[in-house]
């Protein structure tokens, strides 16, 4: 099944082990029996029916004789919810689920102790309502399976076979990842075949969502007697143990029972998942961390990053704690300067060393032969560790991690900082550090208002959402150096759709000479002026087709202009990246036009779901979408709305 492929290949039980019995719902209605026959059955009237509409018959539940809600006596709270009262030992259903509404109607008459109990209470109600999630999922998963594997029985060719795209479909109408969406087809389908314990333990309330996915997760790749055994400890643990807790006991496990499969999957997370991410913070600083690294690389790196940092600061030359200034280390080795450049003794004619000089290579290292890799802790000897580490034993020049290794004075000629050139306009920044010149593709968004005069919203530069005037100004400073930087300006609207957008390319030394971090609308007009840039207009509705090209493949301008006007794929939901996405004919060319009002941005799974005989794609104005899943649902996506 398309890319969620790997999840699939393990052998899928017979489907007859479901669960067609509910032992809990049995417990539960056995229990409601009970308080019938004591007189004591039920629950309230009052206040309740506001907040509660009684719901149609569960199809499940054999009893057709439940208690009438609107016939219930006056609900008593106190004994219900305290430590072991009745209410407290419920089974989720519909009379806790009542319950717990009329609870919170009068959370000022509830102790702690009941206050507690009716926080236990909802959580067993979720995790029932989760418990429902599973069937359906897995029905539709089924479904979508069947489908896909009857198409390929008939000799479909593949790609043209419906039911290839569940998790996508599914990521649609849930709002979330189609990584999330697929994940919860295939826990659903385990958790319905080879996962009976977990998924009673869910019908009753005792198993969330969250702890049955980590089960299903590591279970995936036993065989079918293995997760049997498997399912029956966890789901046992797993309504005393903190998710994280369950999560690692479910991966040891895994490592007892399956260790092959273990080693294959981080290997093939290495091959398929291995790169370096940057990611805004919470906070709205930046980070930068690579993934499915090597461990024994990993631990190499933090002891070389621990050392240097360790070393600034014994120096007492640099401020900042120990973690600040392995960070500090941090980014100096990624944009190739010497952290220890910081405490070497300064040439006499400058201020500070400058990382690189004019005169590059030739400049004497200030690292020893035996460096910092003399004080690099070797780490700890796993397998695989002597190859990446080795060289940290004394050995200079083989070791991988030296700072030669790192391209420590090799930057390449053109990518000179000037700042460092005799006679260089651009004034030396406050402290060695200042980011080196980026080639970047800065995406500038201005409002239009800004640039008329009547707003002072923020810019936005890229993919990074809003900047301060200060971060704005230290990116475009930074790229401004770089003779392959390429600028590129959208003009917003009020309502942050793209009105205009202009490129250009190339180094601006002293781009922002002169001009405020926020700039007026004359510096920003001559901020334009400065980068040579026209701006071109995004087509409306109805399209006039001024932008329309005759051959299939888009021109560069055209493609920056579909881009600015929707900058991610536009897939319902989906936010990758219209950087990386194709440009498709929304109707195949030559039928359809090379034109904004037939041109979107989609990520190659969008492209290649739209191509499948059960999803229908139609764009109805220059930017609306109109995308028709299998289901038969429809949703409409727009231009986007950026935050400016
Ligand atoms: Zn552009
Ligand atoms: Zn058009
Ligand atoms: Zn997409």
């Amino acid at each position: 099944m398309d890319e969620s492929g790997p999840h699939r290949a393990s052998p899928l039980p017979d489907s007859s082990a479901a669960p067609d019995q509910d032992p809990e719902w049995a417990e539960y209605v056995a229990w409601l029996d009970r308080q019938t026959a004591a007189g004591r059955d039920s629950v309230p009237a009052t206040r309740a029916t506001e907040a509660w509409a009684p719901q149609a018959p569960d199809p499940d539940d054999p009893d057709p004789d439940d208690p009438d809600p609107d016939n219930l006596e006056p609900y008593d709270p106190e004994p219900a919810f305290a430590h072991g009262g009745e209410a407290d030992l419920l089974p989720p259903g519909p009379v806790l689920a009542q319950l717990t509404e009329q609870a919170v109607l009068g959370l000022g008459r509830l102790s702690d102790d009941e206050l507690i109990g009716v926080l236990h209470a909802t959580r067993r109600q979720v995790a029932r309502e989760e418990y429902k999630q599973v069937l359906v999922t897995a029905e539709f998963g089924r479904r979508r399976q069947a489908a896909f594997e009857g198409a390929a029985a008939r000799g479909v060719p593949a790609g043209c076979r419906p039911g290839g795209f569940p998790g996508e479909e599914l990521a649609v109408e849930l709002a979330t990842t189609r990584i999330e969406a697929g994940h919860r087809i295939d826990d659903a389908l385990d958790l319905t075949t080879r996962l009976p314990r977990t998924l009673a333990g869910m019908a009753a309330g005792l198993v969330d969502a969250d702890r049955a996915g980590w089960i299903a997760l590591y279970t995936r790749s036993l065989t079918p007697a293995d997760a049997a055994h498997a399912d029956e400890v966890l789901a046992a643990a797993a309504p005393d143990l903190r998710a994280d807790q369950l999560a690692r006991k479910a991966a040891a496990l895994e490592m007892k029972l399956a260790p092959e499969a273990v080693k294959a999957r981080r290997e093939h997370a290495r091959q398929t998942g291995q790169r370096v991410e940057a990611r805004r913070e919470v906070s709205g600083n930046a980070s930068l961390a690579g993934r499915e690294l090597d461990t024994a690389d990993v631990m190499a790196s933090k002891a070389h990053i621990d050392a240097l940092a360790v070393r600034l600061r014994n120096s007492g030359l640099v401020e900042g704690t120990l973690d600040q200034l392995r960070a500090l280390v941090m980014t100096d080795l990624t944009q190739g300067r010497d952290p220890l450049d910081r405490i070497a003794p300064a040439p006499s004619d400058s201020a500070w060393p400058s990382p690189v000089s004019a005169d590059g290579p030739s400049d004497p290292s200030p690292v020893s032969p035996n460096g910092p890799s003399g004080l690099s802790p070797v780490p700890a000897a796993g397998p695989s560790a002597a190859s990446s580490a080795a060289g940290s034993n004394g050995q200079p020049d083989q070791d991988p991690n030296s700072l030669a290794s790192l391209g420590f004075h090799q930057r390449p000629a053109g990518e000179q900082d000037d700042r460092s050139r005799p006679g260089a306009p651009v004034p030396l920044p406050a402290r060695p550090g200042a980011p080196v010149p980026l080639p970047a593709l800065v995406n500038l968004l201005i409002p239009a208002g800004t640039l008329l005069g009547w707003s002072a919203a923020p810019g936005q530069a890229g993919t990074w959402g809003l900047l301060d005037a200060g971060e704005t100004r230290a990116v475009v400073t930074a790229a401004a150096g770089h003779p392959r930087t390429r600028w590129c300006v959208t003009l917003t609207s009020p309502d942050g759709t793209a009105l205009a957008h202009g490129c250009a390319r190339g180094q601006h030394p002293g781009l922002l000479n002169g001009l405020a971090p926020q700039p007026p609308p004359q510096q920003l007009a001559g901020l334009l002026r400065r980068l040579g840039l026209t701006l071109t207009p995004i087509a409306q509705d109805p399209c006039d087709h001024a932008s329309a090209e005759d051959g299939y493949v888009p021109s560069r301008a055209l493609r920056h202009l579909v881009r600015a006007r929707t900058a991610t794929c536009d897939a319902p939901g989906c936010q990758a990246q219209a950087v990386n996405a194709d440009i498709d004919h929304t109707v195949p060319w030559p039928d359809g036009p090379t034109d904004q009002c037939n041109l979107a941005p989609r990520c190659r799974t969008h492209h290649r779901a739209k191509q499948a005989p059960d999803w229908k794609v139609g764009q109805s104005a220059p930017g609306v979408t109109i995308w028709t899943l299998p289901s038969g649902r429809t949703h409409v996506t727009a231009p986007t709305t950026y935050d400016t």
